[in-house]
């Protein structure tokens, strides 16, 4: 018989569920604890993924059955480090699985940078998702704003910027956040990317999205796109490139033809724009780009000397985020993960840890999409298994002795039933909310409530 085996997962985002799911179901003798730091599950999902991309709920909906499946048992508002450390794991679980995401944005290192007026687009998602530990308000002043970066995080953040108050209200975005977005005073919203426009990370359905937002014209600009600035052959074009090529050409040539009213608002697409300056003396005032172009490998780019300046009131920087150093946990500074290969963890000789794995973003630093995740954890997974004769029995395999212990330091725990009782509530705020449109849910963000609600059912 297999022996019975012990895993702490620190991460109930997508990683941390896809790996708990894959590893009860190739090794059916498991006890896992997935836990978060967060009183709700889904990570980023719930607090990363645009309030107006309601098509992920078909994946909300697999990693709920996941967690509901009764093979991992979710214990929520533990954050590993302060309530939670690695000797308790050890004590209590033959291994453990990091899977603790990036919420930070990764750092720009131009003048500028602190004024006020520029801000991570982390932070501004983590307002209008409505996270529990970033402030409720956010100065939306600016009538002309920057968004830097040629991600799918640049697009977000540019369309909710960009979309009327009321056009974001059959999401579940917190009435504070509507308030905010309805008081914003924005006309033109700017998105700058260093590269081309056949070198941009967007994905199509992203991208096509930009050209249907309600009363929002997308402007595009002749200079950013020279002669044959698509090659559909060159190396490393893919389907989805052409695909976006073939969107961006439909824009322009709608641009040229355009005859009808003008949108009271406007969001516009550069390239080519390598970002040197935030202007400004206390605030932001506008931006200074040096323009680019392309080296002969035509993907990379080189400064031109040419020098261009924007009037805007505010800046996003959406060039990526960054993954957090856990104690006791071997950090690669540099990439912003665990150190790690193949999901085993390793010391800076490249040793490997015994018993400590990572998984998703953590792992292999802030990009791709969810489904990403789910081969990210296979490998995590496979390796854990391959180490079974390596993994030394705990000393206290209970997970009832841990959470005794967590009892004992205050820790507010939340679970499974917590969450959906916490689910059910959300689902009867947005029901309630008739005054506009029909919504499916609506947010509770204060992380005091969300404990309340899910450890007694009922609201403070
Ligand atoms: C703005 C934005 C929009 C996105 N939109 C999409 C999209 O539309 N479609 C798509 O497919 N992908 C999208 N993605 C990508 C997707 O969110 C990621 O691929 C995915 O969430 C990464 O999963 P993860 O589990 O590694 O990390 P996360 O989702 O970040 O989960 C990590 C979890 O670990 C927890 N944690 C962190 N530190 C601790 C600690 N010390 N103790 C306990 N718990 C801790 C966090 O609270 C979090 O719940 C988006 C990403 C961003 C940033």
């Amino acid at each position: 018989m297999s022996k019975q085996l012990r895993v702490a997962i620190v991460g109930a985002g997508p990683a941390g569920i896809y790996a708990g799911n894959i590893l009860a179901s190739k090794y059916p003798e498991v006890d896992i604890d997935l836990f978060d730091s967060l009183p709700a599950p889904y990570g980023l999902i719930r607090y990363g993924v645009a309030p107006d991309h309601p098509r992920i709920k078909g994946i909300v909906n697999s990693l709920h059955e996941m967690l509901d499946g009764g093979h991992i048992r979710f214990y929520g508002n533990v954050e590993f480090g302060k309530d939670l450390n690695l000797a308790d794991i050890k004590q209590h679980y033959h291994a453990v699985i990091f899977a603790t995401g990036a919420i930070k944005d990764a750092s720009l290192n131009i003048p500028g940078v602190d004024l006020e007026g520029s801000y991570g687009a982390a932070d501004f998602v983590s307002w209008y998702d409505g996270h529990p530990d970033f402030p409720r308000t956010w100065p939306l002043e600016a009538k002309e704003v920057a968004v830097l970066g040629n991600g799918n995080v640049a697009l977000d953040v540019a369309r909710v910027l960009a979309k009327h108050a009321d056009d974001m209200l059959s999401t579940d975005i917190p009435a504070n956040v509507y308030e905010g977005l309805k008081k914003s005073p924005v006309t033109d919203v700017h998105v700058f990317g260093r590269r081309g426009p056949a070198q941009i990370k967007f994905t199509p359905i992203e991208l096509r999205e930009l050209g249907e937002i309600e009363d929002v014209d997308l402007v595009l600009y002749d200079e950013d796109f020279p002669e044959g600035w698509f090659n559909e052959d060159a190396e490393g074009v893919t389907n989805q490139h052409k695909v976006m090529a073939r969107i961006i050409e439909g824009w322009r040539e709608e641009q040229h033809e355009k005859t009808d009213e003008p949108a009271s608002r406007r969001l516009h697409l550069h390239f080519f724009a390598s970002p040197v300056e935030i202007l400004g003396d206390n605030k932001v005032t506008g931006i200074k780009f040096e323009r680019t172009a392309l080296n002969p490998d035509g993907a990379s780019v080189h400064g031109t000397g040419e020098f261009v300046e924007y009037p805007v009131q505010a800046v996003y920087r959406a060039i990526g985020y960054f993954g957090s150093e856990l104690p006791e946990v071997p950090f690669n500074e540099k990439l912003g993960v665990i150190r790690n290969e193949g999901g085993r963890v390793i010391d800076e000789s490249g040793a490997q840890v015994p018993a400590i794995y990572a998984t998703g973003w953590i792992k292999r630093g802030p990009v791709g999409l969810i489904g990403h995740t789910k081969s990210d954890a296979t490998e995590t997974i496979e390796n854990l298994l391959a180490d079974l004769d390596n993994l030394a029995d705990p000393a206290t395999p209970d997970s009832a002795d841990l959470l005794a212990t967590l009892d004992s330091r205050g820790v507010k725990y939340t679970n499974w039933n917590g969450w959906l009782a916490l689910n059910e509530y959300e689902l009867a705020l947005g029901a309630a909310d008739t005054s506009h449109v029909e919504r499916e849910r609506v947010k509770v963000v204060d992380r005091d409530e969300q404990v309340e609600i899910s450890r007694t059912g009922a609201a403070v």
